[in-house]
């Protein structure tokens, strides 16, 4: 067992962050209000840092999922909405399923523009009805000569306004037969080919939340990835992969919450004492870096089981992204304590950051309820 980062991990976490520092830091404030400015895409591409697991056949960085991962721990330092990680993260685990699973026309249309950062690509599963029990989706297609026509709506889905604008789409789970897992397929859909709503969030809200409406809509049926019938497996592999870096996203920020809440600490004085003389104080610090050190080396472990194919990386994730976000709130709480007053002002940051937290405790790559079920299957199989 080696627990040490490889030369390239630490020179990629590096470069990253210097890069995010420079480009991404002093706008970081406002992506909730403007959204992630696609300049900024375009650059980060231009680093390789979007979609990086893509092979380098399409311009991609061939990284493993933990340098995947250590890239969505720095995002979130310097994006504490969790914005841009969010961005990150989808698009680099369905880019990952296109180059997995699809067949060569759609590699080569959408490959080389979502690493360069032209197109963006996301998932599209949920819907009204619901998103947890994605083998009861509603939404369905039927194939005609060589196009699919579907029918139906998907609710909550991350970057539908930033894939119309600029380009990309999501791919989409839809039923073609049967009932159950079996009989549900995956195509990308453009996001062009769509009438599209946003949905006004409480928190991220640099990449839009949207309803997808699916109207007789057509695509041609090289969109379809690999097998008809098979897309439950897919979306279950990609979300498997997705879940690593909403975890390293939540790592990320919560090391720089923490970071700072010491920071202050060390500073503050109360009773002619500095706060950090309080062992209440002291004492909650060492339980909450030793949490975090807990969690990231869950998500590490989760990362390097992606990158052996391992069948242990489903219960691995899960249970990265059940602690990950919980942890995220705790320390959240606990640094806004220290701050008292200060705390609790939008100048100090928490509340954006707790905002953009929140989504991934009620559901944004599975509810937490959801990510018990597979580890519990696992425990009691
Ligand atoms: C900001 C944001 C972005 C999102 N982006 C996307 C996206 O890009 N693409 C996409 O497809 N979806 C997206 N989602 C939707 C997300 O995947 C769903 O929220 C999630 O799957 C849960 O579905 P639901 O919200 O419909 O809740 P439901 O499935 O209705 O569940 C409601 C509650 O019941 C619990 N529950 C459900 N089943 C069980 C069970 N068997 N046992 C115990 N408890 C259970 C859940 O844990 C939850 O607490 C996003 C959500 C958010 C908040």
């Amino acid at each position: 067992m080696d627990f040490s980062f490889t030369e390239e991990d630490l020179e990629i976490r590096k470069n990253v962050s210097e890069f995010l520092q420079r480009e991404l830091g002093p706008i970081s404030k406002n992506i909730d209000n403007s959204g992630i400015p696609h300049d900024f895409i375009l650059k980060a591409a231009s680093q390789g840092i979007i979609a990086p697991v893509v092979s380098s056949k399409y311009n991609g960085s061939n990284l493993t999922f933990l340098q995947s991962a250590i890239i969505a721990e720095e995002i979130s330092k310097v994006d504490t909405s969790m914005a841009t990680s969010v961005y990150f993260l989808l698009d680099n685990a369905w880019p990952y399923i296109i180059e997995k699973y699809g067949n060569d026309s759609i590699k080569d249309e959408l490959l080389y523009d979502v690493t360069s950062g032209k197109k963006f690509i996301g998932v599209a599963s949920t819907e009204p009805s619901g998103g947890s029990d994605v083998a009861g989706i509603k939404t369905s297609g039927r194939v005609e000569k060589n196009r699919v026509i579907i029918n139906g709506q998907k609710m909550y889905i991350s970057g539908g306004m930033e894939a119309y604008k600029y380009g990309g789409g999501h791919l989409t789970l839809f039923r073609t037969s049967g009932t159950g897992h079996s009989g549900i397929t995956m195509a990308y859909v453009p996001a062009s080919a769509l009438k599209i709503e946003k949905i006004e969030n409480m928190g991220r809200m640099g990449i839009s939340t949207c309803i997808m409406y699916y109207e007789n809509t057509e695509i041609p049926d090289y969109y379809i990835i690999g097998d008809m019938n098979r897309g439950f497996y897919y979306s279950m592999d990609g979300f498997n992969h997705a879940r690593i870096a909403v975890a390293a996203a939540c790592n990320g920020l919560s090391e720089k919450i923490l970071d700072l809440g010491i920071d202050y600490i060390k500073n503050r004085s109360a009773f002619g004492k500095k706060l950090m003389d309080f062992q209440s104080i002291s004492f909650e610090a060492a339980e909450l870096r030793t949490e975090l050190e807990m969690t990231k080396l869950l998500t590490y472990k989760a990362a390097y089981l992606a990158d052996k194919n391992s069948d242990e990386l489903p219960v691995y994730s899960a249970m990265a992204k059940l602690r990950a976000p919980q942890l995220a709130l705790k320390i959240l709480k606990s640094v806004m304590m220290w701050y008292g007053a200060y705390g609790y002002t939008k100048d100090a940051g928490l509340e954006r950051a707790a905002r953009g937290i929140y989504s991934y405790l009620v559901g944004a790559e599975g509810a937490l309820n959801i990510m018990k079920l597979i580890i519990s299957k696992r425990i009691f199989s």
